[in-house]
């Protein structure tokens, strides 16, 4: 081969390269988005891993500058930030760059409405949801569902859908944490009466529906927070027990923020700014408590001021009457944290974990989840 063929191979191996690139850049730029999950994470950097910046709520407005891997790029406060696409239905294309057709038809889907495709089926929008026995959050946890998840609907109750399992069971979830499964807009008139009435109910009318509550789960990455028998790591609970709470809050319908989302560490300062820049109807701040000696027991619920006494007894109620742990019931104390939140906050002591019965205890699913069912039923009674 002469030298000249050979650069000419060369160069038309860079183009070839190069066209895998291209068409991508200039498909992403110009997308808009509306947000379809309760809340969206805004990241500093397209992973999961990166810090968090805040958060979008359902029905906001994204549009994208830039995608990679499954993350849309916008802009927030000015800067550029990194959203999940998963979360985002199409609300159109600036660009005459045709997007997939798939999401084309999506964007008459009005996003804020729970809302379930002609062939009777429902997808799940939030990332992990429960499925219970019955249409309300007092119902049994039977099983979990998985964002992308997609189920046949068999009925629907008020905003809950009921769905088939697979293994002939049914169950049933919230249609606020769900979306279309399909983009088919055709025949409408197929739709089953039932799944027609959980269209027309509005997504938010859990009895939480209007009310924003910040999560913030105490401590995360260098910062450990008490370390308990077996070397158990108060943050680690804390998440746990985090995750059980946001999934039960955003079944009653609230607007769920959380002021830690992964295991890293956030200032007080930060915890208290991020609640403070939401029109934030309570804080609630999670910790497991440690002490020398191990015979002490039970839950501690903290405020700071007047102001927060109210929701402070409204959730050591109904903590005492719903977990297995003891009350130790409310007591005032500064809490930089609590100091610094402007909504009616509190900082809740889940238990020991330097007392072996109450670390055993903390560590289940059932407990966590008791926690949660608490601290929502409290907010209901509270903000009701
Ligand atoms: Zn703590």
């Amino acid at each position: 081969m002469e030298k000249k063929t050979k650069k000419i191979y060369l160069l038309a191996a860079i183009l070839f390269i190069l066209s895998f690139f291209l068409p991508n850049a200039s498909l992403a730029n110009g997308d808009s988005y509306e947000v379809s999950s309760a809340v969206l994470n805004i990241r500093s950097e397209p992973s999961n891993d990166a810090s968090l910046v805040g958060q979008f709520t359902k029905g906001d407005k994204v549009n994208a500058f830039d995608e990679q891997h499954g993350w849309v790029q916008t802009y927030y406060g000015g800067e550029p930030v990194w959203v999940a696409k998963h979360h985002l239905i199409s609300t159109g294309d600036s660009s005459q760059e045709a997007a997939p057709a798939a999401e084309e038809t999506v964007n008459e889907e009005p996003a804020a409405e729970p809302a379930v495709n002609s062939s009777g089926s429902v997808t799940v929008s939030a990332d992990s949801i429960y499925v219970r026995s019955g249409p309300s959050t007092s119902d049994i946890i039977i099983s979990y569902a998985y964002q992308g998840d997609s189920f046949d609907v068999n009925a629907a109750s008020g905003d809950w859908i009921e769905i088939s399992l697979g293994n002939g069971e049914t169950g049933w979830i919230a249609s606020w944490l769900t979306t279309d499964g399909s983009s088919n807009e055709e025949a409408t008139e197929n739709t089953a009466p039932t799944v027609e009435a959980a269209q027309t109910q509005s997504s938010s009318s859990g009895s939480l529906s209007g009310h924003t509550i910040v999560i913030d789960p105490g401590h995360g990455g260098k910062d450990p927070g008490a370390i308990g028998l077996n070397n158990i790591y108060e943050k680690d609970v804390v998440t746990s027990t985090a995750d059980y709470v946001v999934q039960q809050l955003e079944e009653a319908g609230a607007n769920v923020i959380v002021t830690r989302n992964g295991d890293y560490f956030v200032s007080l300062d930060e915890r208290a700014r991020i609640s403070n820049s939401y029109n934030t109807d309570a804080f609630i701040s999670l910790h497991y408590d440690s002490f020398s000696a191990v015979p002490v027991s039970g839950v501690t619920t903290y405020y700071n001021s007047d102001s927060d006494t109210a929701l402070a007894s409204s959730l050591n109620s109904t903590l005492s009457s719903t977990v297995s742990l003891p009350s130790r019931g409310t007591q005032q104390a500064g809490y930089k944290v609590l100091e610094n939140t402007n909504a009616p906050s509190v900082l809740i002591e889940l238990g020991y974990i330097t007392n072996p019965h109450d670390l055993t205890v903390v560590q289940t699913g059932d407990y966590q989840s008791s926690v949660a069912r608490a601290i929502t039923n409290g907010l209901i009674n509270h903000l009701n």
